[in-house]
């Protein structure tokens, strides 16, 4: 038998069900704050990735799927979506056009991390980008749409934290006094970090280590190395907040490890999916779009887990909640009757009805198994008297009534069963 490919899940059945009525909220709550949707290909130009992200970051370090093409170039299956829009947002002059630019998502990404529950090497988010505006009332704005999308699905056990990492002066800073401040304790350090400590020491930070994250603990605050623009910009973000009654919580430690990011960066997190306990996170990312050749615009992003996000939501509801109802299941009873029923599902579908009908033949008891196991919530059967009568037997599968109607009527006769 050949299987799926290692980390890649198959998407189908009840699960299923659940993404379409996330994906519903994407659309509907990125549309009230004013966001489009944009599609962008699977397939980048490494340097998109290479030059934003970082190299000594895991993602670009280690676990991009980059491979050559036939002619020769690199190219690779995004394992991230911001740098690829602003890629596209350089490309097509977006910011000229709109000077506030407001775009949502949601794909696929791939990284080849060790795969485990919640974590896979194809995996799915929705997120945005805000492309123009330097101020503080954009990270707001996007905190506050995913913290929206959030509530809309129906997740509830999350939390919210916030940082600054300023600007790459402070960050520079902050370099300096957290390789000072380790290199003191170097050869307490696990191994890896031991290498952040020259490659990328910020990165020490989000160490999992228990040794590591004891010396973490009295390390360096960044608030420290802030200048005074970047603190101005980092309390305007909390005061909008709170004016939003939007609650969080400031982790000092959370650096978030990608080049890109300065100023504000966030996380939502979550304590009930053991370690993979990050559901989404953003920030912005004013120097990104000048590592991309696209000169000095600020933006702020984010993006969600939707894996995550429909585990808490499994999780926290015991189960992926009730299949969607078909409105209609159609049983013929005889050969002539199957024809006369497909005028019936004309006229349903046409009426906006969704429709299932028999296939195999079957008798009228196993076609009312089939009609309760497709969640219908009606049944109409047509059998020879019917057809000769003209009409059509109509059943309510909630209470059982059963109505005879002349055959232009059934569409009525079902919608009178809601
Ligand atoms: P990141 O781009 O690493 O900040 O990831 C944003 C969110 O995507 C995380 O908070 C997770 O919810 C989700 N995520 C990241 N990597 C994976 C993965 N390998 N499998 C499933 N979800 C992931």
């Amino acid at each position: 038998m050949i299987k799926a490919v290692r980390g890649m899940r198959d998407l189908f059945g009840p699960e299923m069900h659940a993404w379409h009525r996330a994906e519903d909220a994407f659309r509907v709550v990125s549309a009230a704050y004013g966001y489009e949707e944009i599609r962008t290909p699977v397939l980048e130009h490494t340097e998109v990735f290479a030059r934003g992200i970082g190299q000594e970051t895991d993602i670009v370090g280690k676990e991009m799927y980059t491979f050559e093409d036939r002619n020769g170039d690199s190219l690779t299956l995004r394992p991230e979506m911001t740098a690829p829009i602003v890629r596209t947002a350089i490309e097509n002059n977006m910011v000229r056009h709109s000077p506030v630019t407001r775009l949502w998502y949601t794909c696929q990404l791939f990284r080849h991390e060790r795969p485990q529950k919640g974590r896979y090497r194809q995996f799915h988010q929705y997120g945005a980008e805000c492309l123009g505006s330097p101020h503080p009332e954009a990270d707001v704005e996007v905190i506050a749409l995913a913290k929206d999308v959030i509530d809309r699905i129906g997740v509830k056990s999350w939390t919210l934290e916030i940082n600054s990492i300023g600007t790459a002066e402070s960050r520079a800073a902050y370099r300096d006094a957290l390789v000072e401040y380790f290199s003191r304790y170097e050869d307490r350090l696990s191994e890896d970090s031991r290498r952040r400590l020259r490659t990328n020491p910020l990165r020490i930070l989000d160490s999992k280590d228990e040794q590591d994250r004891a010396l973490i603990a009295d390390a360096p605050r960044i608030a420290s190395s802030l200048d005074a623009a970047s603190t101005e910009h980092f309390a305007m973000v909390r005061s909008m907040l709170d004016n939003q009654g939007i609650a969080y919580t400031v982790n000092p430690l959370m650096v978030r490890g990608l080049d890109y990011y300065s100023h504000t960066v966030f996380e939502f997190t979550t304590d009930r999916l053991g370690s993979q306990n990050a559901i989404g996170g953003g920030g912005r990312y004013d120097p990104l779009f000048a590592m991309l050749g696209g000169g000095a615009v600020p933006a702020v992003g984010f993006s969600l887990g939707i894996e995550r996000l429909m585990l808490l939501l499994e999780e926290e509801q015991g189960g992926w909640g009730e299949a969607p109802r078909v409105d209609v299941y159609l049983a013929p009873l005889s050969d002539a009757a199957r024809v006369a029923m497909q005028s019936v599902a004309v006229a349903c579908r046409a009426a906006g009805l969704t429709v299932v009908t028999d296939l195999l033949r079957r008798s009228v008891k196993s076609q009312f198994k089939e009609a309760n196991r497709v969640n219908a919530r009606t049944v109409v059967l047509i059998g020879d008297d019917e057809l000769a009568a003209g009409t059509a037997q109509v059943k309510d599968l909630s209470c059982g009534t059963q109505v005879t109607v002349p055959v232009a009527e059934v569409v009525r006769a079902i919608n009178e069963t809601v």
